[in-house]
C-alpha cells in the first residue's frame, strides 16, 4: 500500500502517556469519592468518546467539572508522557517519502502542544487537531479541506474509536497494539491493517514505496 497521506493518532500511537492519564483520572475519581483503577481495570474500561466512559464511572458529574482537576494532576504525576518507540522513525521516513501528516486526537490541546513541543516533532505535522471529542465528526471534513485522496489516506490509531473514525471517512485504518486498547478489542472492530508497532508499520510500508524499488 502506498499512503500519501497519514492521520496519527496521538495517545498510544505516537506517545505513551497511560501512566499520567491513569493518575489523572484517578484524582478525579478520588476527588468525588470513588476508588482508583488499577491499569488493567482502566484499559478494560475507558473508551472514546470519553464522555462515555465519565458518564459511565461518574453518572451525574458535568465533564467540564473534571477537566480542571484532570488537567492539573496530569502535569504532576510522577510519571510524565514519553515518544514511544519507532515514532520519531515513523515520522522521519514519512517526512523522507513526502507523506503529508496529520494529528487528530482527543487529548487536550493545551496538553498536546506542550508535549509535541517538548518532543521536538510539533514540525513534522501538516497541522493538527486536539481536543476533538468524537474524531468520526471531524474525519470528512478534514479530509475535504486539505484535499486528500480517500484511497491513499489512513488513520492509524490504539482505540476501537480510531478505526470507526477511519470507517467513518472512508480511508484505511491502521490499529497499533502499543497503546489503551486491548488488542482483541482492536481485531473485533475490525480494522483494514493490525500491527504490532510503528516499526512494523514503516517496514511494511517502505517496501511498498515507490522509491525503495
Ligand atoms: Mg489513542
Amino acid at each position: 500500500m502506498t499512503y500519501r497521506s497519514l492521520f496519527f493518532d496521538w495517545s498510544g500511537t505516537l506517545v505513551d502517556d497511560l501512566p499520567p492519564t491513569l493518575y489523572a483520572t484517578n484524582a478525579v475519581l478520588a476527588e468525588n469519592g470513588v476508588p482508583p483503577m488499577s491499569r488493567e481495570e482502566f484499559r478494560e474500561r475507558f473508551r472514546l468518546p470519553y464522555p462515555e466512559f465519565y458518564h459511565e464511572v461518574l453518572p451525574g458529574v458535568a465533564i467540564s467539572d473534571l477537566e480542571d482537576t484532570f488537567r492539573a494532576a496530569f502535569r504532576e504525576s510522577p510519571q510524565g508522557v514519553t515518544v514511544l518507540p519507532h515514532a520519531r522513525e515513523m515520522l522521519d521516513w514519512c517526512h523522507e517519502e513526502k507523506i503529508r501528516c496529520f494529528v487528530l486526537s482527543s487529548m487536550d490541546e493545551g496538553l498536546f502542544l506542550q508535549q509535541a513541543r517538548a518532543f521536538g516533532i510539533l514540525e513534522c505535522f501538516e497541522e493538527v487537531y486536539a481536543g476533538v471529542i468524537d474524531k468520526r465528526e471531524r474525519i470528512r471534513e478534514l479530509i475535504r479541506t486539505h484535499q486528500l485522496e480517500p484511497s491513499t489516506t489512513a488513520f492509524l490509531g490504539d482505540m476501537a474509536h480510531d478505526i470507526a473514525t477511519a470507517k467513518h471517512g472512508g480511508i484505511d485504518s491502521i490499529a497499533l497494539a502499543t497503546g489503551y486498547d486491548p488488542i482483541e478489542r482492536l481485531r473485533k472492530n475490525e480494522p483494514t491493517y493490525l500491527l504490532d508497532d510503528l516499526a512494523e508499520v514503516r517496514e511494511w510500508l517502505s517496501q511498498e514505496s515507490p522509491s525503495s524499488s
